[in-house]
């Protein structure tokens, strides 16, 4: 991880990438402060090689998000290169290069204006695209090139031109979105001229000594792809075209596999460029959950790549690579493949950030610093509102006490983490206990702090003690099948064959994995998620994958359970991840859950469970029911405290229960830590 790699004409000072992220500051920030306060602290923290967000060529190129404008996003003019030089001084003050990366999103958009090799809608755009002429095509071309010249005039020390992720260039590639019958579609040797000729100018014009990456989509997991012996072709022709280094796409944004999110158990995606690695003699980057260290090294010592590239694991933790050099991975705050901060943010076209760091991209906004006021604080609670409260107020400077009622810190996340997938959060529990243990915050476990205890020695007291689960009011709710999501979750209580499930949130969504998935398959291994998923296991081994990395998909196993998910509204999934919604519908549908919508419930007995649908009654012959109707504040100690005259501050479910979440939780604990200073 930590050895050089030599370009020829360059050289990286480590195997590490911060692989490109559209944050959100493209939009906001007109001046390139924040951009450029962004990557300089993921330069200083080691990180060899930064590639940033996209940048489009032109005009029709660009997202089309409001603000585009801005001087960041879009690099068709001389104008914008004075912002762009802020970032990449930034980053040159460290030993770290950066890219930046020119990307046209062709039909996916969000502009009316877009255009693309073929006329043909995306199923995830809100618009039917422009079919390009030769002349646009022939333009475009020329902006990819003359883009590349005006980041070597910002000072970048090279371009990723982006061709995966089904962008423009990918729509050339494949018959899929290339149905042009002139010389730029049809045959293979047409459809890569796009690509080729944009790597062939842009080499002419910024010369020998500039890194030109290309990322290359390796298995598109979309009907009517590329095939692998097409992207290898492929790969050999771009390195001949001047390529440097060549960096690994996996997926269409439209591709219905999940890439990045948790559902993807970690490296899961490093066999394909292994696979690339034995073509081409250039050096190629692996990427997509990589998230520690170990994997890193693994896939380096294994020679399966050269460079491994993480992207939001670098708005998780701007340190990473300096804290693993210094043999600190325990103190790396690691990103837990959620989504919820950043590509969630990023599709709800607010500014990117990140769960377990909400400073990422706002490092101006919540800078650090040393109270010169030092405070008694007692925090109660240590799930993630009340851990991130009292690390944050000890690093300002206060003696804080964190008191939490079970044995151990992590609060609903010790529950969170049973459901597949999201035992990622036990990283996040590992890292506040490391920092709290080194920010000297005294953390006493076991005890369930009373007001009166809390009444004396304290300057401010912080209630971060959570929620509770609301019971809805059902006749024959205290039966004894019925039970909370807690009791099921945690085993408290076992649970039946058949199952209905209250409430259709995420945590009603969660219970409902949690009950179908084998316990003992909680880490899905890689084999086991490609077959769940319909992925190639024979890609870039075999001349078959006609079908871009998609294989036929078993019919999946008889669910262990019958689960019926139940919600009073008709929208599934309305409280789902933007991103990730997608990923738990198809689990249920693979599960075969029944979902059930305008559900009135009438009450409850030996029977079952009694409902009315759309004004038709039945009853449910359940075992089990699992009460998920939402949650209620746990702020009981309130009152006394403020009776008592003590500054009470409440954050987290104590705070509000409605929308709560662990990001929300975070965030006002690193908040309140702010304001207190
Ligand atoms: P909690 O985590 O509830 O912590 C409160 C703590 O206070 C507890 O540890 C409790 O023991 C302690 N306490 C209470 N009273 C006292 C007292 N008097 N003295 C001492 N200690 C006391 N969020 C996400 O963002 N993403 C997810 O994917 C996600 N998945 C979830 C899945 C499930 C199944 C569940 C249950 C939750 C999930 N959440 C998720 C929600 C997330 O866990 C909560 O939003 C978050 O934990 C709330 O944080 P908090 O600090 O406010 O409260
Ligand atoms: Fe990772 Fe979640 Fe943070 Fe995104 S929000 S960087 S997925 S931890």
């Amino acid at each position: 991880m930590f050895s050089p790699l030599d370009l020829g004409f360059t050289t990286l000072s480590n195997r590490v990438m911060m692989g490109s992220m559209h944050t959100g500051l493209e939009e906001v920030d007109k001046t390139g402060e924040r951009i450029a306060a962004f990557y300089g602290a993921r330069a200083k923290g080691g990180v060899s090689l930064i590639v940033t967000g996209g940048v489009s060529p032109n005009l029709e190129g660009g997202t089309g998000m409001p603000g585009e404008e801005a001087g960041f996003g879009r690099l068709d003019n001389d104008a914008a290169i004075p912002t762009h030089r802020k970032v990449t001084d930034a980053v040159h003050k460290y030993d770290s290069k950066i890219l930046l990366q020119i990307l046209h999103t062709g039909r996916y958009s969000f502009a009316p204006n877009l255009v693309a090799p073929s006329p043909i809608q995306a199923p995830i755009s809100p618009h039917k695209p422009r079919e390009m002429s030769e002349k646009d095509i022939e333009h475009t071309i020329a902006d990819f090139a003359n883009c590349a010249k005006r980041a070597q005039k910002a000072g970048y020390d090279g371009v990723e031109i982006m061709g995966s992720e089904g962008y423009l260039i990918n729509q050339f590639l494949a018959v899929r979105t290339n149905q042009r019958d002139d010389d730029w579609g049809g045959s293979f040797a047409n459809r890569i001229k796009f690509p080729l000729q944009i790597v062939e100018k842009t080499r002419q014009i910024v010369g020998k000594n500039f890194i030109i990456m290309f990322r290359l989509s390796m298995i598109d997991l979309v009907e009517g792809g590329s095939s692998w012996p097409e992207v290898v072709a492929l790969a050999k022709k771009l390195e001949k075209a001047g390529v440097t280094l060549l960096n690994t796409g996996i997926g269409w944004h439209e591709a219905r596999v999940p890439t990045i999110a948790q559902a993807a158990p970690r490296t899961a995606w490093a066999w394909v460029t292994k696979a690339m690695k034995q073509e081409v003699s250039i050096p190629v980057i692996a990427c997509n959950r990589f998230n520690m260290p170990e994997q890193i090294e693994d896939v380096l010592a294994a020679g399966d790549a050269d460079m491994v590239s993480m992207a939001r694991p670098f708005l998780a933790d701007a340190d990473f690579v300096a804290k693993s050099r210094q043999g600190n991975a325990e103190t790396i705050n690691t990103c837990i493949a959620c989504n919820q901060a950043c590509l969630d943010h990023i599709f709800s076209m607010k500014t990117c950030s990140c769960l377990v760091n909400p400073r990422a991209c706002h490092e101006t906004i919540y800078a650090m610093g040393k109270t010169s006021n030092p405070q008694n604080i007692a925090v109660v609670g240590a799930g993630p509102a009340g851990m991130s409260m009292a690390a944050e107020a000890a690093d300002w400077g206060h003696r804080v006490t964190l008191f939490e009622a079970s044995d151990r810190l992590g609060g609903q996340l010790n529950i969170a983490r049973n459901i597949p997938g999201k035992n990622e959060f036990d990283e996040t529990v590992r890292y506040f206990t490391n920092r709290l243990h080194r920010a000297n915050v005294e953390t006493k476990l076991g005890k369930f702090v009373s007001a009166d205890e809390l009444s004396k020695g304290y300057d401010h007291v912080v209630l971060a003690t959570g929620v509770l689960p609301r019971s809805p009011d059902i006749e024959g709710i205290d039966h004894p099948k019925v039970m909370t999501y807690l009791d099921a979750l945690t085993g408290a209580k076992p649970v039946g064959k058949r199952v209905a499930i209250i409430g259709a949130g995420g945590i009603g969504f969660d219970t409902a994995e949690f009950l179908l998935h084998d316990p003992a398959t909680q880490n899905m291994s890689i084999p086991a998620f490609q077959t769940k998923w319909g992925i190639d296991q024979n890609w870039g081994t075999d001349e078959a994958g006609e079908k871009a990395g998609l294989a036929a998909r078993p019919s999946p196993p008889m669910p262990s359970r019958q689960i019926y998910l139940l919600q009073r509204g008709d929208k599934f999934g309305r409280t789902l991840g933007k991103t990730t919604g997608w990923i738990h519908k198809a689990e249920m549908k693979l599960g075969g859950v029944k979902m059930l919508g305008n559900v009135t419930y009438e009450k409850i007995d030996a029977q079952g469970l009694y409902i009315r649908v759309e004004d038709a009654a039945q009853v449910l012959e359940v075992d089990t029911i699992v009460i998920c109707a939402g949650q209620v504040s746990n702020d009981a100690l309130r009152k006394k405290l403020e009776n008592n005259g003590v500054m009470v501050h409440l954050i987290g479910g104590a705070d509000e229960a409605g929308e709560l979440d662990a990001k929300r939780a975070i965030l006002q604990g690193m908040k309140l830590a702010g304001a207190i200073a």
